[in-house]
């Protein structure tokens, strides 16, 4: 359940990793090499939960970012001047849809395409609710294709609902189905593991 998910003080947090100081994590992160890009939009609400995967997410991968906030006008204010959003994939949680195809890749929202090559993924970072919000304030995310994730897997955390990924899980499956090296996947569930779940007792 998501108010397990405990607050940690700015004060005891480290600057940089956002973990308690004495669980920082900044020496111990493995940085891989990826070639689809991930840009996580956090709600700022979810900076300093403690489970929380994306600092950890964007830390691990060269080819990322993470961009606290609520709303920006386009997606050119999140990717940079140059980018188009036909490139580009928007990540979006199929809930509680059992048998259906792992990763469906959707033009516009709508058509469904076999294998897009896509520059990079946005993945929201927040509760239901957080998410719903900006998707709301972001309606530029619906230029972008829509990439649905029906996760056959439950979460590794083990409070969370079978059907609900945290964000570095979706974002591993995300990147296998899309075709980077099982290898990363692997290594960042590994670090999610041994550097999030294990030191706060879960
Ligand atoms: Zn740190």
């Amino acid at each position: 359940m998501e108010h397990q998910d405990q607050r940690i003080p700015k004060s005891l947090a480290c600057s940089n990793c956002l973990r308690r100081k004495e669980q920082c994590i900044c020496d111990k992160i493995e940085v891989l090499k990826n070639h689809t890009k991930v840009v996580v939009l956090q709600h700022p609400q979810e900076q300093l939960k403690q489970f929380n995967s994306a600092k950890l997410l964007t830390m691990s991968l060269a080819e990322s970012a993470l961009v606290v906030g609520l709303s920006w006008q386009n997606h050119r204010a999140v990717l940079g001047e140059n980018e188009q959003p036909g490139d580009w994939g928007v990540l979006h949680l199929k809930a509680g849809n059992e048998g259906g195809k792992p990763l469906e890749i959707f033009r516009k929202g709508k058509e469904k395409v076999d294998a897009a090559p896509l520059k990079g993924i946005i993945i929201l970072d927040g509760s239901w609710k957080q998410a719903k919000t900006l998707w709301w304030r972001n309606s530029w995310l619906l230029r972008l294709n829509r990439v649905s994730l029906n996760p056959a897997h439950p979460s590794l955390r083990n409070q969370v609902r079978a059907d609900k990924l945290s964000t570095l899980e979706a974002a591993a499956l995300a990147l296998r189905l899309l075709g980077e090296p099982a290898t990363l996947a692997d290594r960042l569930l590994e670090q999610y593991q041994s550097l999030i779940i294990k030191p706060s007792g879960h």
